[in-house]
């Protein structure tokens, strides 16, 4: 066919040669998906990953993410979305409406406990929280109406380990689906799926992406049905992912367990050497034995990862410990974790948790990829700043 030049810069007749290989998945972006006729674009379901739709419900970088996230965490479907929290909440519209009862443990990532209250208020659901080390005991939470019971283990401020098998096992009982949030352990160090999760939360964002440079959430399931009725929310709310971040999560992929093991190993000689230090009253680390459910945690997980909290002494004020992060050189203060870059955040407590205990200030640390030893020394001169002023 003759052609315009307006038309000859949109289309081309030349085809690249078939059979390209490289180490990393190809970039395909889009929106609009091209089918071959008119029966092929109706007789192609969007529900079914053997063909191509529309670009929200997928590309072959999007497909391939999706299948080796699921592969990690020893399910078999998962869809991306473009926030660990977008998942959550989608996760939660999928399993409670109206009327209905949904259980969150209270020491939940923050943000979730602001998106079921609002759910709780504005859309008739109740959320009532629960002790995170509750147990087998959870038989004598679950209602008639009970939905979705949400689990995070541990707690990514305060670090309790949940039993999450017994809670999954008095679960099962009463046919009340559990989602957990396995963020912390990275797909790497706590198998959901075989101690009865049945919806598995990654926020990708930490370790996945690794460079703590883009936002991303999956959710991973075993039973279709499930995965059927988190599709079906997807559609319809329309949260699609970046082909580019795709990517970057793709390419990271490789080194997931190396980065994690590397921040596990230097995480545990940092909070070693914080347990000795006069300054610290507690280490909230799930494989230190002050930590609550330290005992589940050696019981189930098979590693740490690099995140922790320290309660300092009750003698240094809030704004002694405040002064003391601003003084850190190499710990930047920033939310998030899962990085190479380590990070110190110090959290008001009883404004997060209003059943919270503990009196000395808390302070999380995620520590990245740097030298152990110029990260103690950090630490050090950030101490001997705090001393001075007492
Ligand atoms: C960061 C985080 C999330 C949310 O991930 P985003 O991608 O930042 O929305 C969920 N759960 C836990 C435990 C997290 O640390």
């Amino acid at each position: 066919m003759e052609k315009s030049l307006q038309t000859a810069l949109i289309h081309s007749d030349y085809q690249a040669p078939a059979g390209f290989r490289g180490c990393q998945p190809a970039v395909y972006h889009a929106s609009t998906v091209l089918f071959d006729s008119v029966e092929q674009m109706r007789a192609q379901n969007w529900l079914d990953k053997g063909g191509y739709t529309y670009g929200l419900h997928g590309t072959p970088g999007s497909f391939e993410l999706e299948a080796r996230l699921a592969e990690i965490e020893g399910g078999k479907h998962c869809l991306l979305l473009p926030s660990g929290l977008a998942a959550i909440a989608l996760a939660v519209m999928s399993f409670v409406k109206s009327g209905d009862d949904l259980l969150m443990p209270d020491n939940v990532y923050g943000p979730v406990k602001s998106l079921v209250n609002w759910l709780s208020r504005d859309y008739g659901i109740t959320t009532r929280y629960y002790d995170a080390q509750v147990g087998s005991a959870m038989a004598d939470l679950i209602l008639p109406n009970t939905r979705l019971i949400w689990v995070e283990a541990p707690g990514s401020v305060s670090f309790e380990v949940p039993d999450v098998g017994a809670i999954c096992a008095a679960a099962k009982k009463q046919h009340v689906p559990v989602a957990m949030d396995n963020t912390w352990a990275a797909g790497l160090a706590f198998k959901p799926f075989a101690h009865g999760v049945d919806i598995v939360l990654q926020a990708l964002t930490k370790y996945q992406s690794g460079g703590s440079d883009l936002l991303m959430g999956a959710l991973i399931t075993r039973e279709q049905k499930w995965a059927d009725r988190l599709a079906l929310t997807h559609m319809r709310i329309g949260m699609g992912v970046s082909s580019d971040d795709v990517y970057q999560v793709s390419r990271s992929l490789a080194t997931l367990k190396l980065r994690f093991d590397a921040h596990d190993k230097s995480a545990r000689e940092l909070a070693t050497w914080l347990a000795g230090r006069p300054e610290i009253a507690t280490v909230l680390h799930p494989a230190f034995p002050d930590c609550p459910g330290h005992a589940i945690w050696k019981r189930d997980f098979t590693g740490a990862g690099g995140i922790f909290s320290v309660l300092f002494d009750e003698v240094y004020t809030e704004s002694q410990v405040d002064a003391m992060v601003n003084h850190l050189k190499l710990f930047k203060i920033g939310y998030s974790w899962g990085g190479s870059h380590s990070l110190a955040l110090p959290f008001r407590m009883p404004e997060a948790r209003q059943e919270w205990q503990h009196r000395g200030q808390l302070l999380r640390l995620n520590v990245g990829l740097e030298a152990v030893a110029d990260l103690i020394a950090d630490l050090e001169q950030g101490f001997g700043w705090l001393q001075a002023q007492g």
